[in-house]
């Protein structure tokens, strides 16, 4: 068996006023981030985990950010398209864990729902899905409320 391990990261700068899409889902938040896309981390980190595993770059050279395409695009989609090409290198995901850095606001309530629509997307469990929130002790960007960040890490088989 071929087993592959991919890493990404993904920041975005938060704005007031905009829509706060995180992990597919949309959040009541006075903030939103500031994208060419909807500007899910969550999602974006995901996407560049799985594309790192198959060494095949990132969501930025696979969905330019200056093409009217992808403009306020779900990121969903993108996440689709991302699976598509797992699958169409023979892969399977075995699993992803996600970890999202903010202060505000908390993401525990959503978490649950969050995974479940990342899943449904995905096509797989929901068990092979883990998203994490944790702030920064008000440290960093991500603690002074400039921005939210989001790692994750997903592993792939053949
Ligand atoms: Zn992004």
């Amino acid at each position: 068996m071929d087993i592959r391990i991919g890493h990404g990261y993904d920041v975005h700068r938060l704005a007031e006023g905009l829509r706060l899409v995180i992990g597919g889902i949309e959040i009541e938040h006075t903030k939103g981030c500031l994208a060419h896309s909807d500007g899910d981390v969550a999602i974006h980190a995901i996407c560049d985990a799985m594309l790192g595993a198959l060494a095949l770059g990132d969501i930025g050279k696979l969905f330019p950010d200056t093409s009217e395409e992808f403009k306020g695009i779900d990121s969903k989609i993108l996440l689709r398209r991302v699976c598509d090409i797992i699958a169409e290198q023979g892969y399977t995901i075995s699993n992803i864990d996600c970890t999202i850095a903010l202060q505000r606001p908390k993401l525990r309530p959503h978490i649950d729902t969050m995974r479940q629509t990342l899943a449904d997307v995905i096509g797989f469990d929901v068990d092979r899905i883990s998203i994490k929130a944790t702030t920064t002790e008000h440290l960093g960007f991500e603690g002074e409320e400039q921005g939210i960040s989001a790692h994750a890490v997903a592993l792939l088989t053949r």
